[in-house]
């Protein structure tokens, strides 16, 4: 077992709002950390925001404090910058008080006084936003420092990119102060409990929805019962969490086990599956497959979906369609493949459009695996008027395969997911997504790609990452064309 930290720091801090049991084991168990790719992404995404920050507060002579120096040289340089008055902007200043450790996003000279600033790469403000400034600016007022005004820093969905690095706009400041002062005294109240929770024995809390929210913790595969061979987490068919929670209090960890009046009809059909331990294909799914005609198209997007707009004319977190897959069936003897990918790091959406247009012909159904084809051609329409016609044209003609697969096919080890990640090892496909390289899932193949057009990018890792690109998106619509085989035999 570890021993007590000498600091707590704010994100432990906030750890124990989520709930005490989370701050004990990030001190006393960090080897059972376990951080979901969603909450990678989001710490990255995160960084992102916070590198343009830097650029839209700072001045020539603002001062970034390293962390790399160690704790002790950052913690000295903050309070000199600091005590020499609020003359230029600090980022990232460290300080402590009363045994509380806070980094300081954006300390900025407000008259004589300072202005302290939090980046988030939220749209909006939240409850656990104000928490994190409460202790930010006790630890700085505990210091004796003057602060005029807190403010919070989140995107602004509305701003629109305009090229050349111009980011001024991207971020919308809320000023937090009155809500923050109201939190002042609460914040020792907190930092004792904390210390509690970090010197005593292990809080018994069950799990609940406090697991997902504000954030997932990264704990979930230590409390919540998984050695089972359906864990409860993995029951699917739009489960709500807390009802989870209840069926775990009572005892119930196996999906097999849930009483039947708790079940949807879905997870019925689920618990069944996974009670008689083999599969269900329905004939409905074989008379779907012989509706079609040919040629059979199937297509796929790979997205992007940046905080910091990478394209000029964008705004934070549009989704952007940049490359595709489409496999092509002329007639049932035949299987060709066609593909767009740009690295140039120009806008490929209109060439995308374009080639998809000239790619997909006439007519013939085009398979996806999700709705989200059908919304990203919309969004083509509405960015490219001119196009609209012959994109309408595509959507008349999209078929969605998931609500096919999701009502006739169920495999025990599908574990409650009808993604295609999920449904291609169980149908005798020879495809593995373990297989492909770097590049397994749509976040990866998304921060692949944006590396990819990155000037800084040398170009054998540009050549290396649009082979990984142009493997992983192929394989997605691949495995549409095996998926449909497999219906076929029902
Ligand atoms: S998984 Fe749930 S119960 Fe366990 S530490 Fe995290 S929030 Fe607490």
């Amino acid at each position: 077992m570890n021993r007590r930290p000498q600091f707590l720091s704010k994100s432990k801090l906030m750890s124990a709002r989520q709930c005490p049991k989370r701050l004990y084991l990030e001190i006393h168990r960090p080897d059972l950390v376990r951080f979901s790719a969603a909450a990678e992404f989001a710490f990255a995404v995160g960084d992102s925001v916070g590198e343009v920050a830097r650029d839209i507060y700072g001045s020539a002579d603002s001062e970034l404090i390293p962390y790399a120096g160690g704790l002790g040289h950052a913690l000295r340089k903050s309070r000199r910058l600091i005590s020499e008055g609020p003359r230029f902007p600090i980022f990232e200043a460290t300080l402590q008080h009363d045994g509380v450790l806070v980094r300081i996003d954006a300390l900025l000279p407000y008259r004589d006084r300072w202005q302290i600033v939090e980046v988030k790469a939220s749209t909006t403000t939240k409850e656990d936003h104000l928490y994190d400034c409460a202790i930010q600016c006790w630890v700085f007022r505990g210091l004796g420092y003057p602060l005029q005004e807190c403010a919070l820093a989140h995107v602004d969905n509305r701003f629109v990119y305009e090229g050349s690095g111009d980011y001024n706009g991207l971020l919308i400041e809320e000023d937090i102060t009155e809500e923050v002062d109201r939190m002042a005294d609460l914040v020792p109240a907190w930092v004792s409990d904390a210390r509690k929770v970090a010197r005593g024995r292990e809080p018994d809390i069950d799990v609940g929805t406090q697991c997902f929210s504000p954030h997932e913790c990264p704990f979930v595969s230590h409390c919540w019962p998984m050695d089972t061979e359906f864990p409860l987490l993995n029951l699917g068919g739009g489960v709500r969490k807390d009802k989870l929670a209840a069926l775990v209090a009572d005892g119930v960890s196996d999906v097999r086990d849930i009483p039947a009046q708790d079940l949807n009809d879905r997870q019925r059909r689920i618990q069944k599956v996974c009670r008689d331990g083999k599969a269900e294909l329905l004939p409905a799914a074989a008379d779907f497959v012989a509706s079609l005609e040919f040629p059979r198209y199937y297509l796929d997007f790979e997205t992007i979906m940046p905080a910091v707009p990478v394209f000029a004319g964008t705004r934070p977190y549009e989704t952007l369609p940049v490359q595709w897959s489409c496999h092509y069936e002329a007639d049932r003897d035949s299987l060709d493949h066609a593909e767009f990918l740009d690295l140039s790091g120009d806008p490929p959406m209109r060439r995308l459009a374009e080639s998809l247009i000239r790619a997909l012909g006439h007519s013939g159904p085009v398979l996806t695996y999700s709705p989200y084809e059908e919304r990203m051609i919309n969004g083509l329409i509405e960015r490219f008027p001119d196009l609209a016609e012959a994109l309408r044209g595509i959507l008349k003609r999209l078929t969605d395969l998931l609500p096919i697969v999701r009502e006739n096919y169920y495999h025990p080890a599908m574990q409650g997911s009808w993604s295609i990640k999920a449904v291609l090892p169980t149908i005798g496909s020879d495809l593995d997504y373990k297989k492909l390289e770097e590049i397994q899932d749509g976040t990866q193949a998304s921060a692949a790609y944006l590396e990819a057009i990155n000037p800084a990018t040398p170009a054998p890792r540009k050549a290396e990452l649009k082979k990984r690109l142009l493997d992983y998106c192929r394989q997605d619509t691949l495995a549409m064309v095996h998926v449909l085989r497999f219906l076929a035999t029902a």
